[in-house]
């Protein structure tokens, strides 16, 4: 199969992009954000576009290696009738960035749209909150082969979205998905609205087309919608060619040219994308490619590791921040920066493992306190009582106590019971506050019950 996409991710920005009507439309009452230039009234003017959604489509089309176009790029009028779309026609740019690349897919382009309002065929209502606000189009090459590669992209492509800081990630997605078999016609897919969705589309459009062809039946060149309830495809119509939207340039906006200063300016502040960060973790600090990524998950998590291997050996520092540092994130169900967590906590927390002031377990146990928290390390460990590896003597003298109290434990022992070592290494712990060591725990104690 080949399969190429089209994805539609809102830009962040406070207003929208031909108007001054705020973009914060799931929070307001329906048809409160609008204005006589996002309803398209009659005679009504649209404002020059918005710089920020200008710059931010710049910025990710930089990110995805694409080339930035030249020449001067304008909106044009993409027409069509649909309730949502109160003027008959979308604005919609011609390239800002082409020939990019992910990973191996090719990005054909990537240009500006406005949203439309957002039409409930059940109730006939139309809010118009929606309309207008900035996307950002990214058009791949039919270069993915099957569903999972296509996940595999969208997962990298939201990261990117979400590293670039201009994008409202996956949440404002809708992608049309193309699919076509060898044999077979193209075929769109419509209202994908997660990934999951557009995997899920595409294994079942590949199931349904190759069906068709082992029956001799031709595929039909069509737009399917996906119904995500049941995740299955459905004829909508036949596909329009291009010259059906009638495009024209749009007379009522003003040509817009990025200069090389522009770019260049963008080139600098914007974050290196998480898939070329990936590989560089990857040479630069010997890790697998598994955990490269998890250390690059988000931008702040990774610009965090790179401080903090300033002073902490890097696979040390990977091995606690992709695994024990990620799962509190995780549990907390927050994002590493909603955490608050320091890189001065985690290089003191580390500090304190490699000098065997604390045991692993109890590092893990400090770290869970971390979120939220202004405390260092060493003083939440001296709170809670978790400093200081205990020396030998004092397992030596928990130990003996140990033996000494449960008589039965160590007849048991005797007797060939294993069950009862875990039982003494378990009261050795409780008498260090879980400071011993497990291991040279059960070697003390062996050593005794000879
Ligand atoms: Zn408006």
């Amino acid at each position: 199969m080949k399969c190429g996409l089209e994805i539609h991710v809102q830009l962040e920005t406070d207003s929208k992009l031909f108007c001054d009507c705020r973009t914060n439309y799931q929070d307001t009452p329906a048809n409160t954000n609008i204005c006589h230039v996002c309803l398209n009234q009659p005679g009504a003017k649209p404002y020059p576009t918005n710089e920020k959604a200008l710059e931010g489509a710049l910025k990710i089309a930089l990110m995805l290696d694409c080339k930035i176009a030249k020449e001067v790029t304008y909106f044009m009028r993409k027409h069509y009738n649909y309730p949502d779309l109160s003027s008959g026609y979308q604005r919609t740019s011609i390239p800002i960035g082409y020939e990019g690349d992910l990973n191996g897919v090719r990005i054909r382009e990537v240009h500006m749209e406005e949203d439309p309002g957002q039409y409930k065929p059940d109730t006939g209502t139309v809010d118009f909150n929606r309309s207008g606000i900035p996307l950002i189009e990214i058009v791949t090459e039919p270069d993915m082969k099957s569903p999972e590669e296509a996940r595999k992209f969208l997962r990298e492509l939201i990261r990117v979205l979400e590293y670039s800081g201009n994008a409202r990630g996956e949440g404002t997605m809708r992608a049309d998905v193309n699919i076509s078999l060898e044999g077979g016609k193209r075929v769109e897919i419509k209202n994908v609205n997660s990934i999951k969705g557009a995997y899920k589309a595409l294994k079942f459009e590949m199931v349904r087309q190759k069906n068709l062809l082992k029956r001799g039946v031709e595929v039909t060149q069509e737009t399917r919608a996906f119904l995500e309830a049941q995740m299955i495809t459905v004829s909508m119509r036949l596909k329009e060619e291009a010259e059906d939207y009638r495009y024209i340039p749009d007379p009522d906006l003003p040509p817009m040219k990025s200069d090389d200063s522009q770019v260049q300016g963008i080139k600098e502040k914007m974050p290196e994308p998480p898939h070329i960060k990936t590989k560089r973790f990857m040479e630069e600090y010997h890790l697998a490619e598994e955990h490269a990524k998890v250390l690059t998950s988000e931008l702040e998590l990774a610009d965090t590791y790179e401080d903090v291997v300033k002073e902490i050996e890097a696979e040390f520092a990977a091995l606690w921040m992709r695994d024990e540092l990620k799962r509190v994130i995780y549990y907390n169900k927050m994002t590493f920066q909603e955490s608050e967590i320091t890189t001065s906590q985690i290089v003191e927390l580390l500090q304190m493992l490699q000098n065997k002031e604390i045991t692993a377990k109890a590092g893990k146990r400090i770290i869970e306190q971390l979120p939220h928290s202004s405390k260092s390390p060493r003083f939440i460990a001296e709170e809670m009582g978790l400093v200081g590896i205990v020396n030998e003597d004092e397992v030596l003298n928990a130990a003996k106590k140990a033996i000494e109290e449960n008589p039965a434990a160590v007849e048991d022992y005797h007797q060939g019971k294993k069950a009862s070592m875990n039982f003494l290494v378990g009261q050795v712990m409780k008498l260090t506050r879980g400071k011993a060591e497990p291991g040279n725990t059960v070697k003390i104690l062996r050593d005794l019950l000879k």
